[in-house]
This record gives C-alpha cells, sequence and structure tokens, in this order.
C-alpha cells in the first residue's frame, strides 16, 4: 500500500516535468532565414505554392504554405504536397506527403488550400525545401 502511493507521487512528478519541458520546447520556435534556407517550386500551368515559412519548434521543423489556384484553370487540383529536403551536397534528408485543406482547392475566393508539415528533425545550416503538388498515393512517411 505504502509502496502504491509512492509510485504515484513519482509519476505525478514525472508528469510535471514533461509538461514543463513541453512548455519550454514550444516556447522556442526559430525562423530560419532567408540565408539558410531556400525554397524551390515548380513552374506550374494550374497552381502556385506560395505564402512559405519554415521553423524549428523544439525537435521538430514546422513548414507551412498556401497552393493557389491559377485564376484561368477550371480543372479539380487534389492531391497532396510533397516536401523534400535538400543539404548543400544535393542530398535528400527528408520526404514528406502533406494534405492540403480544402482537399481541392477552391474555384472561387483566395482560390487557395492550406498545408502544414511537421518534421521531426534538427535544421541543418543550410538547407534547400522542395515543394510540389503530388496526385499519386503517398508512401513518403
Ligand atoms: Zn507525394
Amino acid at each position: 500500500m505504502k509502496k502504491n502511493t509512492r509510485r504515484s507521487c513519482v509519476s505525478a512528478f514525472l508528469i510535471c516535468i514533461v509538461a514543463t519541458l513541453q512548455s519550454c520546447a514550444s516556447g522556442r520556435v526559430a525562423m530560419a532565414t532567408p540565408e539558410t534556407v531556400r525554397f524551390e517550386v515548380p513552374d506550374s500551368t494550374s497552381y502556385q505554392i506560395l505564402g512559405l515559412s519554415i521553423a524549428q519548434d523544439g525537435d521538430e521543423v514546422v513548414i507551412r504554405g498556401r497552393i493557389r489556384r491559377l485564376r484561368q484553370y477550371r480543372q479539380p487540383i487534389t492531391g497532396h504536397i510533397d516536401i523534400e529536403l535538400v543539404d548543400p551536397e544535393g542530398n535528400s534528408v527528408n520526404l514528406t506527403g502533406v494534405p492540403y485543406y480544402p482537399r481541392n482547392v477552391p474555384l472561387r475566393g483566395s482560390r487557395q488550400s492550406r498545408f502544414i508539415a511537421h518534421t521531426e528533425m534538427i535544421l541543418p545550416d543550410k538547407i534547400v525545401v522542395r515543394l510540389r503538388r503530388h496526385t499519386g498515393t503517398d508512401n513518403h512517411t
């Protein structure tokens, strides 16, 4: 009985520590600067990828952006965004596919969908971020 009490105290204590660490981590958001990050997006006759940002948040890299339908393009724009991180030597260090919302880029209004990717990694000193729309099945997780 005594043992049980002690154990639950210990777990409560651990939960406190974890909660503290998590709040510290999310408070330490560092934006990557243009000198260290280069975004590469494709030329397309149907969409643009824009509004890109990348940030280190604790042990995660967070990449945000938007896909905008070109005004004259009326066909569905479905699929997801492939994000590939490439080091200065040209080696792919990370590849992920993220959905965008709305799932079909709207025909009216802003004509934009948004995406956000969370990847567990520490940003290297220099990185190239390649983004493209991909309509195949997603097996790059
Ligand atoms: Zn993909």
